[in-house]
C-alpha cells in the first residue's frame, strides 16, 4: 500500500516533471539497497537522512540521480555523522606537549585505571575504612606530598583554575604584589593581570620589566596586601640586564610580613630533568622550599592528564580547600583515577623514563630518531608516492606548553615536497598534501616549512599504525 504523508509534501510544489522524478520517503525505505542501511542506522534516522536528500534536490542543490544514488549519499552523510569529532591523531609537529593536540599522552596504565573507575561506582568520596564521607583529594594527596614535599595538595581542573582559586581564596578584595617582568600571558587567553581582576584582587605591580629588587617588594607589602606572587615565565625569557630577589629572601621577607608567597610554576616538573640530558627546569619541591602555595599543570611535563595541582603548606590549603570556588572547580574521578596511575609511576624512578610516555618521548636521542626515519624512509616514500617526494632531514622539536621556551631537542623528521604542477604553485600543493594528511582516518599532523611538509619522528612510536593510515592516501 502506498502511503502519502503530509510531512513529506514539498512547501513549493516542483515543476511537475521533476516532482515525478523525485522518489519518496516510502519507496526508498522499501528499496533493496536500504535494508543494509536500515540495519546499520535505524529506520528513523535512514528517514531523516532521505527527507534531508530529497530537500536538497528540490532546492536544486544535488542532481536527483535514481534511488540508489539517494541512498548513497544518505549513507554517506550518515557514516559522516556517526565518525566521532575527537579522535586520535598522530601528532608530528615536533611540539611534544602540543595544546591543541591535547598535551601528554598517558600510559596504557592511566587509561585502564581511568576506565576501571568510569563503568563501576567508585569510592571517589567516600572513606572505605571509616564508612564515612571521604575527601576526593585524598586519593592523590598522600603521592603528592610523598612526591613534591608538600604539607598537602588540592586538584582542580586546570592550572589556570589552581591560579584563580590560589587568588581568589587568599587575596580576594586585597592587594597581590606581582613583579613586572612576570606579568605575563600564557596561551592568549590566559593573562596574568587579567585572571586577577576575574579572582577580584587588585594588582599592585613593582620593579620594572628587566629588574626587580627585594626592597621594591618590601615597599610594596603593607596591611592591604593579600598574596605575593611569583610566575614562571614559562613562554619567552628575558635576556641581558636583568634581576629577580633571591627566592629565599623574598619568602622570608613574606614571613616576616605574615603575607603568603605563591609560585605559578606552570610546568611543574616532578623531577630533574637535567639527570635525564633535558634542559634543567625547576621542580615543584624546590618552589615548595622559596614558597608556601605552588601551582602547576597535570598534563604538561608532570605527564598526566588536564588537571591544575595546588601544593603547599597545610594551613594555606585549609583556607584554599573552604573556597566555594573549589566545588566549582573541582574534578572527576577520570582525572583523580589517570592522576593517581601517574603519580605512582614515579615511585619507580628506575623505570619512569621507559613508563611515562612525555618523558620518554622527551628523551629520544637525535641518533635514535633517525635510524628509525632511515628504517621507513622506503615504506612512506611507496605509500606518498605520486604526492610527494620523501626526504630524511635533522631538524629540532620543542617540549611545548610553554616548557623551556628557548630551548629545543636535537630531532630527525621526513621532508616532503608535494610532487605535481599547475596553477596552484608550491605553497598551494603543499597545503594540500597538508589538507590530505589531516583527512586520514588517523590524520596526520605535521608543520609546513617554505613549501614542504616536516614531519617529526621524535613522537612516532605507533609505526604500523602510521604505515597503515598513510596508505589509505588516494592518488
Ligand atoms: C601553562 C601555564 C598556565 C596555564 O595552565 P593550564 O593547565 O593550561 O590551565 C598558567 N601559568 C603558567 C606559568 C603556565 O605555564
Amino acid at each position: 500500500m502506498k502511503q502519502i504523508r503530509k510531512d513529506h509534501a514539498p512547501d513549493k510544489a516542483p515543476p511537475a516533471s521533476a516532482a515525478r522524478r523525485i522518489p519518496s520517503v516510502d519507496r526508498l525505505l522499501s528499496n533493496t539497497t536500504a535494508a543494509p542501511l536500515i540495519e546499520t542506522f535505524g529506520r528513523s534516522s535512514l528517514a531523516d537522512a532521505i527527507r534531508a536528500d530529497l530537500a536538497r534536490i528540490r532546492a536544486g542543490e544535488v542532481e536527483a540521480g535514481d534511488g540508489e544514488t539517494i541512498l548513497a549519499r544518505c549513507e554517506a552523510a550518515l557514516k559522516a555523522e556517526r565518525s566521532p569529532s575527537l579522535k586520535p591523531v598522530f601528532n608530528l609537529t615536533g611540539t611534544v606537549l602540543h595544546t591543541n593536540l591535547g598535551r601528554a599522552l598517558l600510559p596504557r596504565s592511566a587509561a585502564r585505571a581511568v576506565e576501571a573507575v568510569m563503568v563501576q561506582a567508585t569510592n571517589l568520596e567516600f572513606d572505605l575504612a571509616t564508612g564515612a564521607r571521604g575527601e576526593r583529594d585524598d586519593h592523590v594527596e598522600g603521592l603528592i606530598r610523598k612526591l613534591t614535599g608538600a604539607e598537602a595538595a588540592i586538584v582542580v581542573n586546570n592550572n589556570a583554575a589552581a591560579v584563580l582559586l590560589v587568588l581568589n581564596a587568599l587575596a580576594m578584595r586585597r592587594e597581590v604584589v606581582v613583579s613586572r617582568g612576570e606579568l605575563v600571558e600564557i596561551g592568549g587567553s590566559f593573562r596574568v593581570p587579567d585572571v586577577m581582576v576575574r579572582a577580584g584582587c587588585r594588582l599592585v605591580e613593582v620593579g620594572t620589566t628587566n629588574r626587580t629588587h627585594l626592597r621594591d617588594f618590601a615597599e610594596a607589602i603593607g596591611p592591604r596586601t593579600g598574596l605575593v606572587m611569583k610566575v614562571h615565565p614559562s613562554n619567552y625569557a628575558i635576556e641581558g640586564f636583568t634581576a629577580q630577589p633571591d627566592p629565599k629572601a623574598l619568602h622570608a621577607l613574606c614571613g616576616e610580613r605574615g603575607v603568603p608567597l605563591a609560585e605559578d610554576l606552570g610546568s611543574g616538573s616532578l623531577i630533574d630533568l637535567a639527570a635525564h640530558g633535558l634542559p634543567p627546569e625547576p621542580t615543584v619541591s624546590e618552589a615548595l622550599s622559596r614558597a608556601d602555595v605552588v601551582t602547576f599543570s597535570g598534563d604538561k611535563l608532570l605527564g598526566a592528564v588536564q588537571c591544575g595541582i595546588i601544593a603547599g603548606r597545610k594551613d594555606v590549603l585549609a583556607r584554599i580547600r573552604k573556597s566555594p570556588l573549589k566545588r566549582a572547580l573541582r574534578v572527576d574521578k577520570m582525572t583523580y583515577a589517570a592522576l593517581e596511575a601517574v603519580l605512582r609511576l614515579y615511585l619507580h624512578p628506575e623505570t619512569l623514563r621507559d613508563e611515562l610516555p612525555t618523558l620518554r618521548l622527551l628523551t629520544r636521542k637525535r641518533a635514535v630518531i633517525a635510524a628509525q626515519a632511515e628504517r621507513l624512509a622506503p615504506a612512506v616514500a611507496e605509500r606518498l608516492s605520486g604526492h610527494a617526494v620523501v626526504a630524511v632531514a635533522e631538524c629540532v622539536s620543542q617540549i611545548g606548553s610553554g616548557a623551556l621556551p628557548v630551548e629545543t631537542l636535537p630531532s630527525a623528521a621526513f621532508v616532503l615536497t608535494p610532487v605535481g604542477k599547475g596553477k596552484r604553485g608550491a605553497g598551494g600543493r603543499c597545503r594540500q598534501l597538508a589538507e590530505r594528511l589531516r583527512q586520514l582516518p588517523v590524520p596526520v599532523i605535521g608543520r609546513i616549512n617554505e613549501d614542504t611538509v616536516i614531519l617529526d619522528l621524535r613522537t612516532l612510536e605507533d609505526e604500523t599504525g602510521f604505515l597503515s593510515s598513510l596508505s589509505t592516501l588516494r592518488q
